[in-house]
C-alpha cells in the first residue's frame, strides 16, 4: 500500500516549487504511484487503462520486466558510458537501429530528447545545404526548445522568440485541409512557397507522417513523395520526425515515413525508443521484435479503429476516426457538416473516461481530438473496454 503524500499535498508542493507553466491533465489531477504494462495505479490502488503512455514514451509497457532487467543489470556495472571511451552498447545499439532503416540511412547520432534530435537535424540540414530556410507543416509539433519552437506550428506551443527562417506550409490534412486528400495541390503549395517566399533555395523540410500533438492527423497519401522531390530540387534535406510514429506503432510499417513510400535523408526519434528513459537500450528494440509488437499493433489497431468507426455511426459527435495501428485519433465535432470543434464536449468526455478508468490523450489546435496511443502491449480486450466506455460516456452526454 502507498503511504506517501496525498495528491493535494503533492499539488501544493508542486505549485510552490515548480514552474507555473506546467499543466496537468484532469480537473483533479491523478497521483500515479505504480505502472504495470498497459495499466497505471493511483494512490488508492485504483487501476486505469493507459491509452496514452505510448506518446509519453512507454512503447513496450510500464516497467516491462525485460527492459527493467536490462536497466538494472547495466546500472550495477556502469551507469554512464561516454563516447570518448569505447563501450560496446553504444555501437551495438547504433547497429541495431541502422538495421531497421531502409536505404543508406546507416549513421546514428545519439542525443537526449526529440527536441535535441530535431535541433541537430536542422543544424545538419543548414550546414550541409548552406541555406537557412526550413519548411514545416502547419499543425506540426517538433519540440519546445528555443530553436525547434520555430518548426512547431501550433499556437499553443509558440512564444515570441527569434526563430530563424521558417516557413509553415498548408497542412495536407484529409479531414480539415482545404484540398481534402489531394496531395498534388498541397505539394504545389510547397513549390509556390519556395518560389514566392524564399531565394529559391532551402535548407530542408521536416514533417511527422502522422501528426501527434496536432491530433493524430495522417498526411494525404502520396504527399511526402512529391514534396521530397520539390525540396531536394531546391537544395534541401528531407527530415522525417518519427518521435511518435516509429518502432512499429503504425502496425503496417516499422517507420511512419514508409507509409508514404519515401526514404528521408535524416530520421529523428525519441521517447518510444527509451520506454520511459531519456534514451533507451537495445532491450526495447529486442522486446518489440521478440513480442512481435508491430504485427500486434496492426491487429489490435485495426480492431480498435473498426470498433471506433462503428461507434461513429451511433454518435454524431464523432466527426472523424483516423490513424494507423495504435496511433489513433478521434475528432469530435458539434456539427458534422461545418466540422465545428466540440471543445467543451471533449473536455467533459475526457473527465468521464477517467472516471471510467481510461486515460486518453487530447490534441489538435482546438483540443477536440482524443489521442489514443497506448503502450504496444494493449490488447483487443483493452480496446473493447475503451470503446464501450466511450460509448457509455457519449450516451450520457
Ligand atoms: N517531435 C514530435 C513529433 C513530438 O511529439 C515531440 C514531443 N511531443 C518532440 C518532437 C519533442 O520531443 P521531446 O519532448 O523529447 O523533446
Amino acid at each position: 500500500p502507498y503511504n506517501g503524500p496525498s495528491a493535494d499535498q503533492i499539488l501544493e508542493k508542486r505549485k510552490k516549487f515548480l514552474g507555473p507553466s506546467l499543466f496537468y491533465y484532469y480537473q483533479k489531477p491523478l497521483n500515479i504511484v505504480e505502472g504495470k504494462m498497459q495499466y497505471l495505479y493511483d494512490e488508492n490502488g485504483r487501476r486505469y487503462l493507459d491509452a496514452f503512455a505510448g506518446i509519453v514514451t512507454v512503447s513496450c509497457g510500464h516497467c516491462h520486466p525485460e527492459v527493467l532487467n536490462a536497466i538494472t543489470e547495466q546500472n550495477k556495472l556502469l551507469q554512464h558510458a561516454t563516447t570518448i571511451y569505447l563501450h560496446h552498447a553504444i555501437s551495438d545499439f547504433a547497429e541495431a537501429l541502422a538495421s531497421k532503416m531502409p536505404g543508406n540511412l546507416k549513421v546514428v547520432y545519439f542525443v537526449n530528447s526529440g527536441s535535441e534530435a530535431n535541433e541537430l537535424a536542422m543544424l545538419m540540414a543548414r550546414l550541409y545545404s548552406g541555406n537557412l530556410g526550413m519548411i514545416s507543416l502547419r499543425n506540426a509539433y517538433h519540440g519546445g526548445s528555443s530553436s525547434t519552437i520555430g518548426l512547431t506550428a501550433l499556437n499553443t506551443w509558440k512564444y515570441p522568440i527569434p526563430e530563424g527562417e521558417i516557413h509553415h506550409v498548408i497542412n495536407p490534412d484529409p479531414f480539415r485541409g482545404v484540398f481534402g486528400s489531394d496531395a498534388t495541390r498541397y505539394a504545389k503549395d510547397v513549390q509556390d512557397h519556395i518560389e514566392y517566399g524564399t531565394s529559391g533555395k532551402v535548407a530542408g523540410f521536416i514533417a511527422e507522417t502522422i501528426q501527434g500533438v496536432g491530433g493524430a492527423v495522417e498526411l494525404a497519401p502520396g504527399y511526402l513523395k512529391q514534396v521530397y522531390d520539390i525540396v531536394r530540387k531546391a537544395g534541401g534535406v528531407c527530415i522525417a520526425d518519427e518521435v511518435q510514429t516509429g518502432f512499429g506503432r503504425t502496425g503496417s510499417h516499422y517507420w511512419g515515413f514508409e507509409t508514404q513510400g519515401v526514404i528521408p535523408d535524416i530520421v529523428t526519434m525519441a521517447k518510444g525508443i527509451g520506454n520511459g528513459l531519456p534514451l533507451g537500450g537495445l532491450a526495447v528494440l529486442r522486446v518489440i521484435d521478440k513480442e512481435k509488437r508491430q504485427a500486434h499493433c496492426a491487429d489490435v489497431g485495426s480492431h480498435l479503429i473498426g470498433r471506433l468507426r462503428s461507434l461513429q455511426d451511433k454518435h454524431d459527435i464523432i466527426g472523424d476516426v483516423r490513424g494507423r495501428g495504435l496511433m489513433v485519433g478521434v475528432e469530435l465535432v458539434t456539427d458534422r457538416k461545418e466540422k465545428t470543434p466540440a471543445k467543451a464536449e471533449t473536455a467533459i468526455l475526457f473527465e468521464k473516461m477517467r472516471e471510467l478508468g481510461v486515460l486518453l490523450g487530447k490534441g489538435g489546435l482546438h483540443g477536440n481530438v482524443f489521442r489514443i496511443k497506448p503502450p504496444m502491449c494493449f490488447t483487443k480486450d483493452d480496446a473493447d473496454y475503451l470503446v464501450d466506455a466511450l460509448d457509455y460516456a457519449m450516451s450520457e452526454l
